[in-house]
């Protein structure tokens, strides 16, 4: 541990560093963050020397697990052959190439052409742009509203942050965009717990078909939804809605983007939510999981026809970024993808751990305070309640996860907390005895819980 002037790095690192989703008064007052020195498979090490066991994956992304020696080779190499190099002006770069044709065939058919960027905010930044300019192009240039979800999760960038329904990042300086509007989560534990799946599914993509009619079809661009809502608490479509929502955004000529930034590359045991949906989206955005979180990287993939126009804009294609399809970013991209296909990683998320993480995870449900547990592939959620025979949540919200979570992360578990709803997520190497240790912990943090509230 490094210590200077007597202070410890992480109180260094507080009085310099703004935190990204963090109370930053209170962390300085706790002494500063902890800090996470080393990774390997699903475990991290702090410089105190404690043993975390990640069962986030970082922020879902390090799906292959911590410390693979064969992306900071094929790093290293590339760094060495080529550090950087753009994208602009009629030039690319071997791993670019590759990584784009390599995208166009793993994901649904259609979507056959590849725009990179850094990060999940820049791709849905860019999807809500570029869906613009190609109504423009279609001689519909007043098609610019966009539709989003409340809970919605696109990042932190202004247009993806007011695509987004996340109440406190629009209260910190981030309403009054105009042409953005919001639809409700399909969020049946809150909204819909005494009602048929089927007939909560169909109320809940009404409310998009209903949108588009009061906003008038003729003035909006698109509508964005990632497949299972993460950051806002993973929220799981009911069966039927999202092929609902593609269909009311078919009939209504409003283009169809679904955000993949979580879901893709095997996180729900296939390679896109849109393939295991069966869903024909026009934009698709991808992050995380691309690069198992090794390098910065993302694409928005493009449908065809979408592409034909974008190909023919004048004077060139007026967006990017200096690092769009870094060499680096892209080798380490294309090695995460090739783990991924020789450890045939997507295949035991779909069809041994996953399958085991979800009923392992469900035992929960037994327990007073557990309201509903929710999984798919590697994605669990359990969502706590104060009184489960009445349906009555914690008042205030936001506070009993967040104990449990502390509690969890004292007894070595990292999980994630989102109002009253615990989020898991673990690396898709995970064990079965590292699922039964994250579960059995669960369980101990809950006894505790249930003691202290008496
Ligand atoms: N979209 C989704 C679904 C996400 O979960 C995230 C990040 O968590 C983003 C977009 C934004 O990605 P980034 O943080 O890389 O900008």
């Amino acid at each position: 541990m490094s210590e200077t002037d007597g202070r410890t790095l992480g109180q260094r690192d507080a009085a310099h560093h703004l935190h990204p989703f963090t109370d930053n008064r209170e962390l300085a007052a706790a002494g500063g963050a902890t800090v996470i020195e080393r990774g390997e498979g699903c475990y991290l090490w702090d410089d105190q020397g404690h043993r975390y066991l990640d069962a986030l994956a970082g922020l879902w992304c390090v799906n292959v697990g911590y410390g693979r020696r064969e992306l900071a080779d094929v790093a290293a190499e590339q760094m060495q052959r080529l550090a950087y190099y753009n994208t602009f002006f009629n030039t690319t770069t071997g791993p670019t190439a590759e990584l784009a044709e390599t995208l166009a065939e793993l994901m649904p058919g259609h979507l056959n052409t590849a725009l990179f960027a850094n990060s999940g905010s820049e791709v849905c930044d860019s999807a809500i742009r570029l869906a613009r300019y190609y109504w423009q192009q279609k001689g519909k240039p007043q098609k610019r509203i966009v539709i989003g979800r409340e809970e919605g999760y696109h990042g932190s960038t202004l247009a993806a942050l007011s695509a987004g329904g996340i109440g406190a990042m629009h209260a910190q300086g981030g309403t009054g965009l105009p042409d953005f509007a919001h639809i409700e989560a399909p969020y049946r534990f809150l909204l819909g717990h005494d009602m048929p799946e089927a007939a909560f599914a169909a109320q809940a993509a009404r409310a998009l078909e209903s949108k588009i009619e009061e906003l008038g079809a003729e003035n909006v661009a698109l509508f964005i939804c990632e497949p299972i809502q993460g950051a806002g608490g993973l929220i799981f479509p009911p069966e039927g809605y999202l092929a609902e929502v593609q269909n009311i955004c078919q009939r209504h000529d409003v283009l169809f983007v679904l955000d993949e930034v979580i879901s893709a590359f095997g996180r729900l045991g296939a390679w896109s939510a849109a393939e295991l949906f069966g869903l024909s989206p026009d934009f698709m955005t991808l992050a995380k999981g691309l690069s198992s979180g090794y390098q910065p990287i993302s694409a928005l993939m493009v449908s065809d026809p979408i592409a034909e126009v974008l190909r023919d804009a004048e004077g060139g294609l007026a967006h990017g970024f200096t690092y769009s399809g870094h060499p680096v970013a892209a080798a380490v991209a294309l090695e995460n993808l090739a783990i991924l296909k020789r450890e045939k990683l997507v295949e035991r998320v779909r069809e041994e751990i996953g399958p085991y993480f979800c009923e392992t995870l469900k035992r929960l449900e037994t327990r007073p305070l557990v309201g509903e547990v929710r999984g798919l592939g590697l994605l669990g959620a359990v969502e706590l309640i104060q009184d489960k025979a009445a349906h009555r949540l914690f008042d205030p919200p936001g506070v009993v996860a967040a104990v449990c979570r502390e509690n969890l992360k004292a007894r070595g578990i990292i999980v994630r907390a989102v109002r009253d709803t615990l989020l898991i997520a673990p690396p898709f190497v995970v064990t079965r005895e590292q699922v039964d240790d994250i579960v059995d912990t669960l369980e101990a943090a809950l006894e505790d819980i249930s003691r202290e509230l008496g």
